[in-house]
């Protein structure tokens, strides 16, 4: 399983802090986590409004 982030952000950058791995980083203007460094947690799922973070 692996988390990922969906077409439907809106760049708010909420998820940012509470990601223990500091892995979701901003990339031209979209927000994208760092697969190298994601442990898949899933503590920034729940912090999303737009429930746009996804386990797939
Ligand atoms: S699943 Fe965990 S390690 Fe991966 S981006 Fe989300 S909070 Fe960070
Ligand atoms: S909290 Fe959701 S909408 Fe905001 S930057 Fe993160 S993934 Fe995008």
């Amino acid at each position: 399983m692996s988390v990922y982030i969906q077409e439907e952000c809106v760049s708010c950058a909420l998820c940012v802090a509470p990601c223990p791995e500091s892995c979701i980083v901003e990339e031209d203007e979209q927000f994208v986590i760092d697969r190298e460094r994601c442990t898949d947690c899933g503590d920034c799922v729940e912090v999303c409004p737009l429930a746009c973070i996804v386990k797939v």
